[in-house]
């Protein structure tokens, strides 16, 4: 076979595992107590190449200035060639890594409760809006909704294993919704729903 064709250039910014965002830790806490940062979105996950999961790359367009995407796994991809621009210094998407380093997103989750000093992780001033595509995802979610974490939005897709009375369990318990507008998604999230 011939060789592979570069088919574009430029660069992104990586490496916001958990060791890096907690070694800026400070600046994050002065960044959200002065209101610089608002919001973080966990817009992490899985990807698909259909059309319809544009959802991610629009929302991470609608977003306001003063959100900040944490992300790992292929979902980024649908928004990370954006330029979202930084924070005071502070990169618009702080990119753990692949879908394994989720796990530094749970890191910082559970840092950020310390600093603030919050007993509950759904007080943190963080929305999950996470791309389902296939099963890693599931191990993922586990771990999230065994942490707690509450008002999860997933999609575009839902896995097709999900049956009523699971989703039911889910919505009673963790109040899982799919992703919809993504205008009204965008409004919902910045107000903490
Ligand atoms: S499990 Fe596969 S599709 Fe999902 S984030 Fe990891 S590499 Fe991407």
């Amino acid at each position: 076979m011939r060789p592979p064709q570069e088919i574009e250039t430029g660069e992104i910014i990586g490496g916001f595992a958990h060791n890096q965002v907690l070694a800026l830790a400070d600046k994050v806490v002065e960044a959200v107590k002065s209101g610089a940062i608002k919001r973080f979105v966990v817009m992490a996950g899985c990807d698909g190449r259909f059309k319809d999961r544009t959802y991610f790359t629009e929302v991470a367009q609608q977003l306001p200035k003063d959100t900040v995407i944490m992300t790992a796994g292929c979902a980024k991809y649908r928004y990370n060639k954006l330029d979202l621009g930084d924070i005071g210094g502070i990169p618009r998407v702080l990119d753990a890594g692949q879908c394994n380093d989720s796990y530094s997103l749970a890191v910082i989750a559970l840092k950020l409760k310390d600093v603030f000093g919050v007993d509950d992780i759904n007080e943190l001033p963080i929305s999950f809006d996470i791309a389902w595509y296939e099963q890693k995802a599931v191990a993922v979610l586990l771990a999230l909704l065994s942490l707690g974490v509450k008002g999860i939005r997933l999609g575009p897709t839902l896995p097709a294993f999900l049956s009523p009375t699971v989703i039911d369990v889910l919505v009673k318990n963790f109040d899982i919704k799919p992703v919809g507008d993504v205008a009204e998604d965008v409004n919902a999230i910045m107000q903490g729903k």
